[in-house]
């Protein structure tokens, strides 16, 4: 039997977090991870690699990279107080979210940004998503002006690159079964590797091996009858097994298990995130077009917030629609606002100079019901309003259900153009209570399991009904750090 101090289940964000916090400790770590080397990493190498943490001005930013003196001085940086993401958190969540664990993540986050970037983590500016040219300058919005220097490929490897100089061994196509636990403590974890078990012995185990978003079984079953239709836009590891594993022992389920994380993606998207072709199923434009269902009729209001706010609910609504799925339109006026993913090869979309046309193209769309929806809302658009991308601009619809609160355009400026979406889902927000101090997994009882510690998508209790874009890398990275501490601690005083 192979024996190490602190054993990591999984290999993306949290995992990693937590592999290099414990090793720093001088524990003997080891992290099995149930892909292949090709497709290791989880959730975390799909992600964009944007991040939202607390920051008051662009002296915090300068902490993680360099920012030459006149771009600091000339860019509107905004802020990210704690206070600001005390306030989007807990307004996304409906005031549910659990008060110390998004305290220890808010409080924590800066600190763990430059962590991260001790532990080789690149920052960039966010140019790409977050931020336009207004009146000659450039202004962020959104509260995240950082991401990944190469996103979540670029993260996983800079990470992964550090764990390995480090000394932490890596098991690839090594899934974890079950935990090995006598009655009253964690003692190590029975994995499948090659067609055999083989048993890792441990004094403390970390859990980091993501939710059940993979598995159209337990999907039916928590989140609800239609969700296995959903495209799973990230790995395909995460099918629950470290939840199912811990709660075989009696680990207290925690959050919103019918809860998840799910946008707008790419109508005919693969079952699975594709590695190759990353960002090619975004649609994260919407708050600029009209959403329109096979029935002809709008069901959301598109701009009520940025995308930040909205994108990790509304793609429950548009599962919800006929088919599931639904048409984002444009006219040719906003073009050139929309993210680059729109003009890939690789996407469902149709243009025409009339509406008519359009709607002849659109597949199983209600002709009449789409151009009659087209026409109320262009005779809504309070024109006198003056449209800007980079604030919530008041430019609203009056007198239709549902309204469109921000960035309202008549479609009047051909060629229209529809771009075809279902759901895509991205993770699932139920999980286990934990200790937030230590993250260590509490039973139903409320007391720590002995040797067991949690992070990453496994923690319950953050997420309910909606999520504020940029946090879960950041949650993976302040709870990753914290368990692997946590975990190490517990090795060490023993
Ligand atoms: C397309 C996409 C874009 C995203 N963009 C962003 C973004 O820009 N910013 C942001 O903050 N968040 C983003 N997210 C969310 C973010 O990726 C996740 O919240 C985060 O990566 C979760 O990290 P994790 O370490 O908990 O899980 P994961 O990164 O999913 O890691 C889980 C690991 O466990 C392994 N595993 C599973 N089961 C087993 C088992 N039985 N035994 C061993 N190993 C196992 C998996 O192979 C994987 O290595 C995005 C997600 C997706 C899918």
């Amino acid at each position: 039997m192979q024996q190490f101090d602190v054993l990591i289940v999984g290999k993306g964000n949290a995992a990693l977090c937590a592999a290099l916090s414990a090793k720093d400790t001088g524990c003997r770590v080891a992290m099995l991870e149930a892909a292949s080397i090709e497709e290791s990493g989880g959730n975390s190498r799909f992600a964009g690699g944007v991040m939202r943490f607390a920051y008051d001005s662009v002296g915090d930013l300068q902490r993680l990279t360099e920012i030459p003196e006149d771009e600091a001085k000339n860019t509107d940086w905004e802020s990210n107080t704690q206070d600001q993401f005390y306030d989007d958190l807990y307004r996304v969540t409906n005031f549910r979210t659990d008060p110390d664990l998004s305290e220890t993540m808010i409080t924590q986050s800066l600190e763990a940004m430059v962590w991260l970037r001790s532990q080789g983590a690149r920052f960039v500016p966010n140019y790409r998503a977050q931020s336009a040219v207004i009146g000659g300058k450039r202004k962020f919005f959104g509260r995240m002006p950082f991401e990944i220097s190469g996103g979540g490929p670029g993260l996983v490897q800079y990470l992964t690159d550090t764990a390995v100089k480090k000394g932490v061994d890596i098991y690839y196509e090594t899934r974890a079964v079950s935990l090995i636990y006598d009655g009253e403590r964690v003692l190590g974890v029975k994995a499948k590797r090659n067609g055999k078990m083989i048993e890792y012995s441990a004094r403390a185990v970390v859990l980091a091996c993501g939710g059940f978003e993979a598995n159209p079984e337990w999907r039916t079953r928590y989140l609800g009858a239609g969700w296995e239709l959903a495209k799973v836009r990230g790995t395909r590891f995460n099918v629950g097994d470290g939840l199912r594993m811990a709660l075989e022992i009696g680990a207290c389920p925690y959050g919103n298990w019918s809860g998840r994380h799910a946008v707008s993606w790419e109508r005919y998207a693969p079952e699975f995130g594709d590695l190759n072709l990353p960002h090619s199923s975004y649609r994260h434009s919407y708050p600029l077009s009209i959403m329109i269902n096979a029935d002809g009729k709008r069901f959301v209001d598109e701009g009520i917030e940025f995308y930040n706010y909205t994108y990790a609910k509304y793609g429950a609504e548009v599962l919800k629609q006929p088919g599931q799925c639904a048409w984002q339109v444009f006219d040719a006026k906003l073009k050139e606002l929309l993210r680059p993913e729109y003009h890939d090869k690789a996407v469902t979309r149709v243009s025409a100079d009339t509406l008519e046309a359009l709607a002849d193209k659109m597949e199983g769309i209600n002709r009449d019901a789409f151009v009659k929806t087209v026409r109320e809302f262009n005779s809504a658009v309070r024109t006198e309003v003056p449209f800007n991308v980079a604030i919530k601009d008041g430019r609203c619809t009056v007198g239709i259900d549902p309204p469109k609160s921000n960035w309202a355009n008549a479609l009047d400026t051909p060629p229209f153009t529809a771009y075809a979406v279902t759901c895509g889902i991205t993770f699932t927000f139920g999980g286990l209570r934990v200790n937030h101090e230590t993250c260590q997994v509490l039973d139903v009882n409320f007391h720590p399991i002995p040797g067991l510690y949690t992070a990453g998508e496994m923690i319950g209790g953050l997420f309910y009904f909606n999520y504020p874009a940029g946090t879960g890398l950041v949650s993976g990275t302040v709870f990753g750090r914290i368990a692997g501490a946590g975990a190490a601690a517990a090795v060490l005083a023993a």
